[in-house]
């Protein structure tokens, strides 16, 4: 039997989100994907009117299917959760059960189980606020969007995962070596992302012989990214100054996300996993 993937964090055909379902197709797997609610109606359409066929396309010239698009807002575990002027905005009101143990709900209904789900989404509304300028309400919210997200993600998937399966999300080093301009309390998301990796692989573990594994990427200009503002700066301080003096392809962490999330990693749990062209090694600048 094929392997099924939920992905939450794709909405356009630029991020690791998009790439990592990519190479879970053309390893055989079935894709699932979950869509900001505000961002759902464009990418339903650019995918209806073929606007992704190109990227669309698998090493063996096939087009990646999407099995199915659920709507997602990770910053709600359930109904009750979420505020009034959420629920009646327009951009919510149109969809339903979006939020995480609803769409968990709906997958079980649609399909029964996964094998692996995979967190690709952050978010920090005061990301170009230095931490010292950062309120509470902003850092709060970047750990609500970017790490509680994962636990919640995982806590309402678990028991819908078959046992053998793997989760894995995507970190930044900006967690554990200071990088001007990721504010707004995303290095400390990150941080927790990465702490809650090593405890979530051993809980997970434990209940349901799942593995849990985090990639620290680096820099990609995706759409998240661009709204940082300096994402152009930091591929080419990368491009400079890595090991590997080539432009880092959203393709090769795809392929990395895709090793882990299968049996070759059976052994590996628990790890941040840097796939950056070696720029995490480096402790000065060429
Ligand atoms: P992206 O824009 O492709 O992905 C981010 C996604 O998160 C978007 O699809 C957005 O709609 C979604 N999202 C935001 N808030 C959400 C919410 N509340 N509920 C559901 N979905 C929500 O950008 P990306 O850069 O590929 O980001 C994917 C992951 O990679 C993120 O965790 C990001 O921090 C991480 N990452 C990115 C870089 C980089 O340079 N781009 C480097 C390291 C790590």
């Amino acid at each position: 039997r094929g392997k099924r993937a939920f992905i939450a964090g794709v909405a356009d055909d630029n991020g690791y989100g998009w790439a990592i379902a990519k190479a879970l197709a053309a390893a055989g797997a079935e894709i699932l994907v979950g869509t900001w609610v505000p961002a759902l109606n464009i990418f339903e359409t650019s995918l209806r009117r073929g606007k992704f066929d190109e990227s669309r396309k698998l090493p063996d010239g096939s087009l990646m299917e999407i099995a199915k698009v659920y709507p997602l807002d990770a910053v709600y575990d359930s109904p009750e959760d979420v505020p009034e002027d959420v629920k009646t905005n327009k951009r919510y009101a149109g969809s339903t059960k979006w939020t995480v143990k609803e769409a968990a709900e709906s997958v079980k209904e649609d399909f029964g189980s996964i094998d692996i789900l995979v967190h690709s989404l952050a978010n920090g509304p005061e990301v170009t606020k230095p931490l010292l300028e950062t309120s509470r309400s902003g850092y709060l919210a970047a750990m609500s969007a970017s790490s509680y997200s994962f636990v919640s993600l995982l806590q309402h998937f678990l028991p819908i995962m078959n046992s053998g399966g793997a989760s894995i999300s995507l970190t930044y080093i900006a967690s554990e070596r200071t990088i001007p301009g990721y504010g707004g309390g995303m290095s400390s998301a990150k941080a927790a992302l990465e702490s809650d990796t090593r405890v979530l692989a051993f809980e997970a573990g434990r209940k349901g012989n799942i593995r849990v594994n985090t990639i620290s990427a680096g820099p990609l200009g995706s759409r998240a990214a661009k709204a940082i503002g300096f994402i152009e700066k930091m591929i080419e301080y990368s491009y400079v100054n890595a090991p590997l003096e080539k432009e880092l392809l959203a393709d090769e962490v795809g392929n990395a996300a895709a090793f882990l999330v299968s049996p070759l990693a059976s052994a590996i749990t628990g790890s941040t996993v840097y796939v950056d062209n070696g720029l995490n090694t480096m402790a000065i600048a060429v």
